[in-house]
């Protein structure tokens, strides 16, 4: 069996368009830089009030083909009911194991829908977990399984969502700004669209009120400031220190 392309980066989101809203430039602008990068939703988001699981599947296949991601896996961990229970952990470390990515972006650890919250908590165990290989989680032979292979990602940065934070890392996402928008706005039923509110009387979400993408794009425009960009998205390190023997090469890259 040949052995899988080894990912760069898997981004994780609790629900279909986590991801595209609070870190979809970063994902967009790894797929510009050549890196494999995946998306993995933990759900198929069911209990949104807006659309439905079928909607919700399709805007989130347009969103991925305009991301251009290597791929993109849903757990069907229920919405709602994310527990940090031991097959949930194991359903994702069998995802790390097959994919081995070297970076994990994953949501905060606070946020205002709980299932965030809850989401970070169980990416952030299951990732430490897949790296001990005692932890056997798939029932196929040994020797073939690379699901049986241990493997900890070597890095997780947080992407933030509703509760702010001071970042670590801001990325600068202003080349692919406009790609980023357009995948965020593929989910029709969820993000404010005049078209889609006069066919459905559905009621309006914090995601679904006009002032909710405009929020999006002036926190990038605040956060690139920051760093001499035009658009950022910003990022938590919490699970450093980070390590190095060359300050000016790990620090100086871009200075003027
Ligand atoms: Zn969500």
């Amino acid at each position: 069996m040949s052995e899988p392309a080894r990912t760069n980066v898997i981004a994780f989101g609790a629900h279909p368009d986590d991801v595209e809203i609070f870190a979809g430039g970063t994902v967009c602008s790894l797929v510009q830089h050549g890196y494999r990068v995946g998306i993995v939703d933990l759900t198929e988001g069911e209990l949104g009030s807006r659309g439905s699981r079928e909607l919700r599947s399709k805007e989130s296949a347009a969103a991925t083909e305009i991301m251009g991601v290597a791929f993109r896996e849903n757990l069907g961990l229920s919405d709602g009911h994310i527990e940090n229970s031991l097959g949930n952990r194991n359903l994702i470390i069998e995802v790390l194991r097959r994919h081995r990515p070297d970076i994990l972006l994953i949501p905060a650890a606070e946020c205002r829908h709980p299932d965030h919250g809850a989401a970070s908590t169980l990416i952030s165990e299951a990732a430490f977990y897949s790296g001990l290989r005692k932890i056997i989680v798939s029932t196929g032979p040994a020797d073939t399984s690379r699901s049986e292979r241990a493997w900890r990602p070597a890095h997780i940065l947080h992407y933030m969502q509703s509760i702010p934070f001071e970042p670590t890392v801001v990325v600068d996402v202003s080349f692919v700004w406009e790609q980023r928008m357009n995948a965020v706005l593929a989910y029709h039923s969820q993000v404010f669209d005049p078209t889609y509110e006069k066919g459905h009387d559905e009621p309006e979400t914090f995601v679904s009120n006009p002032g909710f993408v405009k929020w999006i794009e002036a926190r990038a425009r605040a956060f690139g400031y920051r760093i001499g960009a035009e658009y950022g998205e910003p990022f938590l390190y919490r699970h450093g220190p980070l390590g190095t023997s060359d300050i000016v090469r790990f620090l100086g890259q871009d200075s003027p």
